[in-house]
């Protein structure tokens, strides 16, 4: 068993440095997926000799056969659960016999948070707490057509970005798209009335730096495809890219990550980046992550995005002078009053939040290299009832 005495002295420099899955997640060795790069895995990839088969073909060359050997050798005994990208407030654990790997998270980001008393011109009634979070993400994702959850209904969070802030739908209370209505701070994000903080919409919390040009991993969806920032390549904005189209659900194959999802530009620099994050889900999502501690994502919401969505019309209670806090129900029940009272209660005067100012447009011609406490353009703008429409598109960065 020779090889097992180079693999144990290879393991010293190499164990830190193993090829990861292709979703990022545990070690490419680990072809078994039990979380232990060993005899099993040299076993399955003879059992898969000469084939296509994705797991066994751990070195990705198109062909299982001894190159694959040599590389479950040189990383014999990695620890593979050191392998994923979540980083901050986060812990992670492989739960290899369900195919799970579990985070969790603390509720608070690692990144300055608000603030929300209206003091910058961006008011919400909920505070960012601290909360025993734990989302799952399924190691090998199911694709499905016809997935388990609609992800356009689904209150809460809908997927997790690295740093464990989760990700929720383009819709707040009320049914609303959040990124071109509602405040957030400089992070993109906010509180849901659970004390929830999240982002609907890529955050500058994310490294822009690309990797061949394409935009990093920023978070996972609850289906186990991975998530990436807004580039396919230096000059492609995947949003809009004619070369490897997003499909609906706002991800697309390609050879080197599989199939993906892309965030949009955040709406300051492309109002047209609807649905910001994912428009559905292309494989089944771990439904444990849903049900409870959701809000902030339901149903109802302001009067322009119901009055459009919702027969019969809907009661519009609209707040005096705050129209983007309004909240539209069909009846004015306790839950109507609610949300009301959530959005509504006590915005007089100088205390009337603003709506998202209109894009700068060429404010910034470069995307600054990342800053640690970006600055925003000033956020007092004129209301808006829609978000608009035949803007140009915002010029492609690098
Ligand atoms: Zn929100
Ligand atoms: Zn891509």
């Amino acid at each position: 068993m020779s090889y097992i005495t180079v693999g144990s002295l290879s393991l010293l420099i190499s164990a830190s440095t193993a090829l990861s899955m292709p979703y990022g997640l545990g070690c490419a060795t680990d072809v078994t997926t039990d979380g232990v790069v060993g005899v099993n895995d040299i076993l399955l990839v003879v059992d898969r000799w000469g084939s296509n088969d994705d797991l066994a073909d751990c070195n990705r060359d198109g062909v299982v056969g001894i190159s694959d050997i040599l590389l479950i050798i040189d990383e014999w005994g990695s620890d593979c659960d050191s392998i994923h990208p979540f980083e901050g407030n986060t812990s992670v654990e492989f739960d290899y016999v369900n195919g799970l790997v579990v985070i969790s998270y603390n509720g608070i980001p690692n990144h300055p948070t608000g603030p929300f008393d209206g003091s910058t011109g961006c008011y919400n009634p909920n505070d960012v707490s601290m909360l025993n979070i734990t989302y799952s993400i399924p190691m090998h994702p199911e694709p499905t057509n016809n997935p388990s959850v609609d992800l356009m209904s689904q209150t809460g969070p809908i997927a997790t970005a690295v740093n464990g802030v989760p990700f929720y739908n383009p819709y707040d209370a009320g049914g609303i798209d959040a990124p071109s209505t509602i405040c957030f701070d400089d992070y993109n994000g906010h509180p849901s009335p659970d004390g929830r903080y999240h982002y609907h919409q890529w955050s500058p919390a994310f490294d822009d730096v690309k990797t061949d040009g394409h935009s990093q991993l920023v978070g996972y969806s609850f289906d186990g495809y991975p998530i990436f920032g807004p580039w396919e390549s230096e000059t492609d904005y995947a949003h809009e890219s004619t070369v490897n189209p997003l499909d609906d659900c706002h991800g697309h194959y390609d050879a080197v990550r599989g199939y993906h999802y892309h965030t949009s530009l955040p709406y300051d620099e492309d109002p047209n980046g609807f649905p910001w994050v994912m428009g559905c889900y292309s494989a089944q999502p771990e439904t444990s992550n849903f049900g409870g501690g959701g809000g902030g994502g339901g149903p109802g919401g302001g009067c322009d995005a119901c009055a459009q969505n919702m027969i019969p019309p809907p009661v519009c209670n609209c707040v005096h002078n705050a129209p983007g806090y309004a909240y539209c129900c069909t009846n004015w029940d306790a839950a109507c009053q609610a949300y009301a009272e959530q959005f509504c209660n006590g915005f007089t005067g100088s205390d009337v939040p603003t709506q998202r100012p209109e894009p700068q447009r060429n404010a910034q011609p470069n995307r600054p290299e990342r800053q640690m406490h970006p600055q925003r353009p000033n956020r007092q703008g004129p209301p808006r009832q829609h978000p608009p429409q035949n803007r140009p598109r915002p010029p492609h960065r690098r």
